[in-house]
């Protein structure tokens, strides 16, 4: 691991208080904005129209004040100001690794934080962002895993997070605004922290508005979501989001797999690749991508390679290998295999017919990588339990 210290790290605190009983429109759909308008006295027959209008201020321009939604009426806006707030997750810290990924911790509401990576490359800039705070499973080689808080993320502070990243990189479009392949935040992977799969509707609705023609606009082909294999939730994630999946797979046998995913014991690896197998939008120009963490003597044999090909071959999918070099953590259990042994893994891969990319890792310096996630305060939270359980204060 890389022991320069990051190049920046600026604190940025942005009060965004929730003042009392206003209803924060950021996550609603279009449905559910047009219903809290006119519950809150917007007249029925003109509901339609100021949620088009309404929705393209939120989500096209980035707009937050109602006073500088310029085609409603000043009486209209300031009666919107009432009731409703525009609400996204604050920024706490930002560091911008020496490679420029930059990595967010995003306070929510309970004082929970997350934590959203970006990624520039040459061709696209990738959003990573988080579905829960922590994660209720506990993969052996994840960071996240290991952390005790848990609650789902609201709709609103998924998709805020996608708002947060477009603040900081400036990307509000002005009109003519560039297309996808041009963009700072052309891609997003639901790759952050906690398992996407277990908090459905509120991935979902989120993003159904990042997708949404008239607002951030991003194809659906362009947005992944990464789950350990929720088996019962896989085709709905096809019909009710139609994004891109990727799978954590990991390993080659149940007996290996219980261990580094443990809801393989739920849901064995012959059920997960049925599951894939029929995965609705699957296709050639649509694979569905099979995430292999390189763990050094525990899955990285040429058996288990070839073992990999099987499964899938047997089932017919169309798939990419993505190979992730163990990121390791503080007290980690496992070490990262050698780039020999990555290496043969990913010729053996690549001789059998199927894409291989070994997946750089980025912005390791900060602690952004994959599975590397955990909030600094959580770890700072458990320190100081530990602590006090030492001097014996705990009961
Ligand atoms: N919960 C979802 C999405 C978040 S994890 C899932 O498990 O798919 C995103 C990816 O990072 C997963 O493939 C996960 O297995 C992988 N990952 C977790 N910890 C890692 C680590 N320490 N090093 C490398 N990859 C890791
Ligand atoms: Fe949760 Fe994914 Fe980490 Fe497993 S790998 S503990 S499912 S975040």
């Amino acid at each position: 691991m890389s022991p320069k210290a990051p190049i920046t790290q600026d604190v940025m605190t942005i009060p965004r208080k929730l003042p009392e009983g206003k209803i924060n429109l950021v996550g609603l759909t279009r449905d559910q904005l047009r219903a809290v308008l006119i519950e809150h006295g917007t007249p029925e027959k003109q509901a339609k129209m100021r949620t088009g209008q309404i929705w393209q201020w939120i989500y096209q321009w980035g707009v937050r004040d109602f006073g500088e939604m310029t085609n409603l009426a000043k009486a209209y806006r300031a009666q919107l100001a009432e009731s409703f707030v525009i609400e996204i997750p604050e920024v706490v810290t930002r560091q911008v690794s020496e490679d420029g990924t930059r990595k967010y911790l995003c306070r929510i509401a309970g004082g929970h934080e997350v934590e959203v990576v970006y990624i520039p490359e040459e061709d696209r800039g990738t959003l990573c962002i988080s579905s829960q705070v922590g994660c209720t499973l506990t993969c052996s080689f994840c960071h996240t895993g290991t952390q005790k808080l848990v609650r789902n993320l609201t709709a609103a502070e998924i998709v805020g997070q996608v708002m947060m990243a477009r603040d900081d990189l400036e990307e509000w479009p002005v009109p003519g605004a560039p297309k996808d392949e041009t963009r700072l935040l052309s891609n997003i992977v639901l790759m952050g922290m906690g398992e996407p799969l277990y908090n459905f509707e509120n991935v979902r609705d989120a993003m159904k508005i990042a997708m949404d023609p008239e607002g951030i606009s991003l194809s659906r082909r362009r947005i992944t979501l990464s789950t350990s294999g929720v088996v019962p939730e896989i085709a709905r994630t096809a019909e009710e989001i139609g994004c891109l999946l990727a799978i954590s797979f990991h390993a080659t046998t149940d007996e290996t797999r219980d261990v580094l995913v443990p809801i393989n014991k739920r849901w064995n690896i012959e059920e997960l690749l049925q599951a894939l197998a029929s995965y609705p939008k699957a296709s050639n120009s649509e694979r569905i991508t099979f995430e292999y963490v390189m763990l050094d003597g525990v899955n990285d044999s040429d058996e288990d390679a070839h073992r990999l090909i099987d499964h899938i071959k047997r089932h017919n999918i169309p798939a990419k290998i993505n190979l992730i070099p163990f990121n390791e953590w503080p007290g980690a259990p496992y070490k990262r295999s050698s780039n020999n042994r990555i290496r043969a893994f990913a010729n053996i891969v690549y001789q059998a017919g199927y894409a291989s990319p070994i997946r750089k890792t980025r912005g390791e310096d900060i602690m952004a990588a994959c599975g590397q996630l955990k909030s600094a305060t959580e770890r700072a939270r458990k320190s100081r339990k530990q602590i006090e359980a030492e001097a014996g204060l705990q009961n």
